[in-house]
C-alpha cells in the first residue's frame, strides 16, 4: 500500500468513529458538564456550576451592527408602515429612499404592544436647520405610549437639560450629549422594563437604560411616571404592554430600521 492509500484508508476508518465520539459528546447530559456538590448561589436555587441550570436560548445575532437579531419583531425595514397604525387609525406619514418622514399627519403608534422590551431605532433631524430649542428637529418614542425618550437636534441647541435628545423627557437629562449633526443618521439602543402594579398601586416603576449613539446615556432610570409638559410627572395604573409610539412634533424627521425584542427573560432567576 503506498503512503497516500494508507492515508485514505485510516481517514475512511476513523470518520465513522469520529462520528461515533462527536455523537457521544453531544449525547452526554447537560448534568454531565457542572457539579452538584458547590455552594448555592444567594437568593437562588443554583448552585455555583449547577448542572441543572437551564441553558439561555439561542439567538443569531444580526449580520452587522445596528442589523435585527433572530428573536427581533422588525417594526419598520424601510419599506411600508404595516407594523404601524395612526390617530384615525391608519399612519400615513410619507414612506420613501428606506425610511420614514413625519408629515404633519400626527403621531404614529405600533399596531402590537409591548411590555419588557429592547428597542433599536434610528432617526435623522432635519439636515437644513430651522428653529431652535424645542423647535428644532423635535420628536420622542413613547414606550406604552406613556414614557417618552425625548428626540430632539440637540446639536449646539441648547434647550433645557431635561428636554433634549436622548432625555427621559421633564424627568432625567442623559448623562452626556452624544448627538450627531443635523441630517446625520443617529441610533437609540433602549432597555425598557415596564412599570409593575398591584392593586392599583405601584410596586415598581418604569425603568430604562439608553444608548445614543453608542454610549451610554442612561443606566436602569426610573421613570417617574408618564411624560407630561410642565408638571410633575405621576403613574397611573395601566396594562403591562402598550404600543410604541413616535411623536409628530411639527418637525420633519426621519426614521429607519426600527426593531424590537419582547424581554421575556429581563426577571430571569
Ligand atoms: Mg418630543
Amino acid at each position: 500500500m503506498n503512503p497516500e492509500t494508507s492515508s485514505a484508508a485510516l481517514a475512511l476508518c476513523a470518520t465513522p468513529l469520529l462520528l461515533l465520539l462527536a455523537l457521544a459528546i453531544h449525547a452526554r447530559p447537560q448534568e454531565a458538564f457542572g457539579y452538584d456538590d458547590t455552594p448555592l448561589l444567594p437568593d437562588s436555587k443554583w448552585r455555583v456550576h449547577d448542572g441543572k441550570r437551564p441553558q439561555p436560548r439561542v439567538v443569531t445575532p444580526g449580520a452587522q451592527p445596528g442589523a435585527p437579531p433572530s428573536d427581533a419583531t422588525v417594526l419598520f425595514d424601510g419599506s411600508d408602515l404595516g407594523h404601524w397604525t395612526g390617530g384615525d387609525g391608519e399612519a400615513k406619514w410619507k414612506v420613501e429612499n428606506g425610511y420614514m418622514e413625519v408629515d404633519g399627519t400626527g403621531s404614529i403608534r405600533t399596531r402590537e404592544s409591548f411590555g419588557d422590551l429592547q428597542l433599536h431605532i434610528e432617526w435623522a433631524t432635519p439636515a437644513a436647520v430651522k428653529g431652535d430649542s424645542q423647535d428644532r428637529g423635535n420628536s420622542g418614542v413613547f414606550l406604552m405610549q406613556r414614557y417618552e425618550v425625548q428626540i430632539l437636534d440637540s446639536f449646539e441647541n441648547p434647550t433645557y437639560a431635561d428636554g433634549g435628545a436622548a432625555a427621559l423627557y421633564g424627568q432625567k437629562p442623559p448623562r452626556v450629549n452624544a448627538s450627531r449633526g443635523p441630517g446625520e443618521w443617529q441610533t437609540y439602543d433602549i432597555v425598557f422594563r415596564a412599570p409593575r402594579f398591584e392593586g392599583g398601586a405601584l410596586v415598581s416603576p418604569a425603568r430604562a437604560t439608553v444608548f445614543h449613539n453608542g454610549v451610554c446615556v442612561h443606566v436602569d432610570e426610573p421613570f417617574l411616571g408618564a411624560t407630561t409638559h410642565r408638571k410633575l410627572a405621576e403613574y397611573e395604573p395601566h396594562p403591562g404592554t402598550g404600543p410604541i409610539e413616535l411623536q409628530d412634533h411639527g418637525n420633519p424627521m426621519r426614521f429607519r430600521n426600527i426593531w424590537v425584542r419582547e424581554l421575556t427573560e429581563y426577571d430571569a432567576p
